[in-house]
This record gives structure tokens, C-alpha cells and sequence, in this order.
């Protein structure tokens, strides 16, 4: 989301004149997008701001902004934070950024410029592309799921659905740009709604455009990813068999203390009828360790959900207290080192589990859409990606383009990515 946040921001940029530049050394406009979900990601951001006040140094006239979820929950405390910042921007107020540029400019320094309409979802601007053959889109902004650990809801604003039309036709201009994956955004796609057009009228409506060739969604909310989606999925050619859908915890106790809204075995069931209704699609979830509260029975049952539910990917972050949500109010009383160990524990078995799934996949065909040549192995291997999201490798002496749709048999795997050659 905030990549592609970025590129909106590279759009609005443009349309008023400004060109970006590939070396930091010559911007006159540094801008850093940025991420609250946890302190690790803020820690982050502020060394890099540390970094760039060097260069602002050698040249004083260098305006430093930074946008996002940061922006919004800190605002003029950042600028205090760091004498390098010159403004902050929360994630609705990207309009006005040529403004508050013009007024830096003009030696009229804005600070305080925040905005939050909670309606905004940048329906005429069209962003400014990093080169690829994926396109990201988002369908919607904000969540009003309020999880008790997220402090999403409350720097992105209230859910809101960007109009039908409006993305169908940025889809055909993507693709006219040469795009062939859309990937649909949402911080809870199965909620879009806009008139009588729900997430999977939407969908279908996507994949009728010509040229769009993948069609991929991240992410959705256990409490409503409804059937009638998976057999599109099961059923459209076009949209790739990749559900990520965070499941947070294994242990009912904690999934209702993190107001998550679903069951331990509500979750089992979506995932068995998803195989049931699409295959075996590639499933991803998210897992957080170190919940306030979590015991080592409450960590035992994510262990035995992520042994019986075969996940291809697990993405596990260690609880981040966010001052604001309501388990902030909560002691964080689960060491440091018990996340550490839990975190360790859990990725060691996801990794086998990942190792063991594709394992299967050897001797089988395998369709790919070639993302380009692969930087770190020597000339004439390409990669790509198989609807399922699994990267694959494969060689091939004679030149394959990228945005190529091939089809390669496994011969080889890892925890994280199949090789092949192609046939
Ligand atoms: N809307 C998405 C998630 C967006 S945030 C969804 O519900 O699927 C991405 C992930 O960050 C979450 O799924 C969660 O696992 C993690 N996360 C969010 N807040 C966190 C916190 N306070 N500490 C640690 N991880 C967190
Ligand atoms: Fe955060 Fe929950 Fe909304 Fe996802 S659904 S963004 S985890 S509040």
C-alpha cells in the first residue's frame, strides 16, 4: 500500500512539473513514505532521516518531507523530532503536497498541514509507475476492523471504496502501459462495496479487460471472504490462486482479545473450503507472537494451527505496542526474548513446511509470468512468479521477455523458490 502510495505521490508530482532523480545527491525535494505499523518500522525511518540531514547539511536549500502514517501520528512533533524534516503530510492530504511545496519554496515554511476527510481516495490522480510487469491499484482506503493491536484505523481514516468505473479504467490504462498483473489493494478488499458492485462483481469486471492477463488482491479479512469469491477465483482463469489472509493467532482467548471477530475453527474452516472450492491455492498469513497475555499454551495452539493448516507463507512479526489502540492500554508483558524465542520457533517451522509443499511440486509443470533476467545467478536464468506466488527460476539460452507467460517443470526446490526448466 505504501509503495504504491508513493508512486500516487510521484503522479501528483508530475502533473505539477517536478522530475524525479535517481541520486539523492542532486533532489532538491526529498520525500519518505512511511510505515507506523510497528516501532521497528518508525526506528527505521528516523535513522534515515538522520542520514539525509547530512546531505541537507551540504545543501541547505534541500526540503525534506515525510508522508504516510507517521506523518499523521506524529505531525509537527516530527519536525520537532528532527531539525532535517521540513513538513509533514498524512496519507489523505497528498493534494496539497504542490502547495506546500510552493509555500516552502517561497520561504513560507507550513508546518502543521495535515488533513483527514476520510473520504478521499485519489479518484483523478494516476500515479507514476516504477517499471515492472505488476501493477498495484488501490480499490480502497482506510479499515474500520480496529484489531486491538493495529493503529492502522485510526492514521488511515475510515474504510472507503474508490468508484467501479474508476479503477476499470486506470486498469485499462495500466495495461495499455503494458502492465499484465493488477494487483487490487485494500486493507480489507472483501468490504469493497461501491453501489450494488461488491469485491467479487469487481473483480470479474477487472479481469474482462483484455491485456490484463493476472489478477491478484491483498489482503482479506477472515470475517468475510466469502465462497462466492473463491469459486471466481476457482473459476476465472485470469485471477491467480493466492489468498493471503492473516490469521494473527491460533488461540481463540487471544484472537478475542485482539477483537479479531472470527474463531480458531471459523479459520480452519474457510482455509479447508477454500482447497475444497480452488485446489490448492497458495495461502499466506500473517501471525503476530507476544500478544499481552499470550501463554505458552496460547503460542502452543498457533504451533498446532500452523502444523495443520500447511500454509505456503507465514509472515510473523514480534507485538509492537502502538500508543493510541486499545492494547496499548494492556501491559506488554511478554519479554522481549520469549518473542524472540517464538518468532524463531515459528519461522523455523513455516520454513519446512514451505520446503515440504514445494517439495511436492517437483516433476510438475509449472506456468510463469517472467518478471526479467535473475540478478544473482549468471546469464540465461530468468524469474518469475507462478499464480500461486511461489518465485520460480528457470534457465533458458535463448532470450525470454519479460512479461512472457512460459511453462517450466520443477526440477529442484527450496523453503522459498522453485527451479526449472522450461519446456
Ligand atoms: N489489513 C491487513 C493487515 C495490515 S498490517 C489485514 O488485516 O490482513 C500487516 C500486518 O502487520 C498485520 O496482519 C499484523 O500481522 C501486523 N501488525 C499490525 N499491527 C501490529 C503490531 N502492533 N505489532 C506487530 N504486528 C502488527
Ligand atoms: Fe489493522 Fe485489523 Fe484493519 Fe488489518 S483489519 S488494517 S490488522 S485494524
Amino acid at each position: 500500500m505504501n509503495k504504491y502510495d508513493s508512486e500516487l505521490v510521484a503522479g501528483i508530482l508530475k502533473s505539477a512539473g517536478y522530475e524525479a532523480v535517481d541520486d539523492i545527491e542532486m533532489a532538491d525535494i526529498v520525500l519518505i513514505n512511511t510505515c507506523s505499523v510497528r516501532e521497528h518500522a518508525e526506528r527505521r525511518v528516523l535513522d534515515k532521516i538522520d542520514s539525509y540531514y547530512t546531505a541537507k547539511r551540504k545543501s541547505p536549500h534541500t526540503i525534506i518531507g515525510v508522508l504516510g502514517c507517521m506523518a499523521e501520528r506524529l505531525g509537527p512533533k516530527l519536525l520537532e523530532m528532527s531539525p532535517a524534516v521540513s513538513f509533514a503530510l498524512g496519507p489523505d492530504a497528498y493534494r496539497n503536497l504542490p502547495n506546500v511545496l510552493e509555500l516552502h519554496r517561497s520561504g513560507r515554511p507550513h508546518t502543521d498541514i495535515r488533513i483527514d476527510t476520510n473520504t478521499e481516495t485519489y479518484t483523478d490522480i494516476y500515479p507514476s509507475r516504477c517499471k515492472g510487469i505488476s501493477a498495484w491499484i488501490a480499490i480502497m482506503r482506510g479499515c474500520n476492523n480496529f484489531c486491538s493491536y493495529c493503529i492502522v484505523p485510526y492514521l488511515r481514516g475510515r474504510e472507503r471504496s474508490r468508484p467501479v468505473d474508476d479503477i476499470l479504467d486506470e486498469t485499462r490504462k495500466i495495461v495499455n502501459e503494458g502492465f499484465k498483473e493488477i494487483v487490487l489493494l485494500g486493507q480489507n478488499v472483501n468490504s469493497y462495496r461501491y453501489g450494488d458492485v461488491d469485491f467479487p462483481r469487481l473483480i470479474e469486471r477487472v479481469s474482462q479487460i483484455d491485456g490484463a492477463e493476472r489478477i491478484r488482491f491483498a489482503t482479506s479479512h477472515p470475517k468475510d471472504l466469502s465462497p462466492d469469491l473463491l469459486r471466481i477465483i476457482a473459476g476465472n482463469e485470469k485471477i491467480c490462486s493466492h489468498i493471503h489472509l492473516a490469521v494473527q493467532s491460533g488461540s481463540n482467548a487471544i484472537l478475542k482479545a485482539m477483537n479479531r471477530n472470527y474463531t480458531r475453527e471459523h479459520f480452519i474452516s474457510l482455509i479447508t473450503r477454500a482447497r475444497e472450492i480452488i485446489g490448492d491455492p497458495g495461502i499466506y498469513t500473517d501471525i503476530i507472537v507476544g500478544y499481552p497475555g499470550e501463554s505458552e499454551q496460547d503460542f502452543e495452539d498457533t504451533i498446532d494451527l500452523v502444523e495443520q493448516l500447511r500454509f505456503d507463507g507465514v509472515f510473523c512479526f514480534k507485538y509492537s505496542p502502538r500508543e493510541g489502540t486499545k492494547a496499548y492500554e494492556l501491559k506488554d508483558d511478554i519479554s522481549e526474548e520469549d518473542k524472540a524465542t517464538r518468532l524463531i520457533r515459528l519461522n523455523a517451522l513455516q520454513k519446512q513446511i514451505a520446503f515440504e509443499r514445494n517439495s511436492k511440486l517437483i516433476g510438475s509443470m509449472q506456468r510463469i509470468l517472467v518478471e526479467g533476467p535473475d540478478k544473482k545467478r549468471k546469464a540465461g536464468h530468468f524469474m518469475g512468479r507462478t499464480d500461486t506466488n511461489k518465485i520460480a527460476i528457470f534457465r533458458h539460452k535463448n532470450q525470454v521477455s519479460v512479461g512472457d507467460m512460459v511453462d517450466i517443470r520443477i526440477n529442484e526446490v527450496s523453503g522459498m523458490t522453485l527451479f526449472g526448466e522450461l519446456i
